[in-house]
């Protein structure tokens, strides 16, 4: 059964690497930035791009909705790809003001579905950001899906090799509960295992998830 693997790969990954402490950041606003941010980056270039921002006062909604778009470019030039970057926390800054007047509290009155497809709509904001967003700093029942996540389940048999994001994120909705700290922990886990051990050249011996079924393509 589909639930009761994907229960047992997360006890396996709790077990061995414990709770990972997701989504660092201090505010909801700070979780949405890191989220716009981290895309084509390792955190730690985010954490340091998060600092410029804190240290000039700037990372309010407010505050972003006011300064220049070249201005902002430059406080996260640590992020890389910093110009494109800008732009997409702008044009989020801006959805999020012409339609809710940079209130966070009325994004907490919306339902899911609907959250989920005006994120989608904002230039620049892709799938795992949106539901990075709706996770990780609006608590809903989202399960966030990315590279590692298709990689580990594609090579324990739990989903086809071209299994798109949608398909992905279906199968854990799906057969787990809706549970938001369980998916928060589930997300982050994976992307742990990813990183150490279910790299593109997998090191399964030594695994937390070595003694369940998988095949490693050649
Ligand atoms: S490294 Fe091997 S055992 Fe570990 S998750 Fe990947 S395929 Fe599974």
């Amino acid at each position: 059964m589909i639930n009761e693997t994907l229960t047992e790969i997360y006890q396996l990954l709790f077990d061995h690497f414990g709770p990972q402490h997701w989504w660092p950041g201090e505010t909801q606003f700070e979780i949405i930035t890191g989220a716009i941010l981290t895309q084509n980056t390792n955190w730690g270039n985010v954490q340091k791009a998060i600092a410029n921002l804190k240290s000039a006062h700037l990372l309010t909604p407010e505050k972003l909705y006011d300064i220049e778009v070249s201005e902002l470019a430059e406080l996260i030039r640590p992020a890389g790809y910093f110009n494109i970057k800008a732009k997409r926390l702008k044009n989020f800054i801006n959805w999020f003001f012409e339609n809710y007047d940079g209130e966070l509290a009325r994004l907490e009155n919306l339902n899911t579905d609907r959250l989920r497809t005006e994120l989608l709509a904002v230039k620049g904001i892709g799938r795992e950001t949106a539901d990075s967003i709706l996770l990780y700093a609006l608590n809903r029942e989202i399960f966030v899906v990315d590279a590692y996540t298709a990689r580990v389940a594609f090579r324990h048999g739990l989903i086809e090799p071209d299994a798109d994001y949608e398909q992905l994120r279906e199968l854990f909705e799906s057969n787990l509960p809706p549970d938001t700290k369980l998916f928060n922990e589930y997300h982050a886990l994976l992307v742990r295992v990813g990183k150490e051990f279910c790299r593109p050249k997998a090191k399964c011996a030594g695994c937390p998830l070595e003694k369940l079924p998988h095949e490693v393509e050649e």
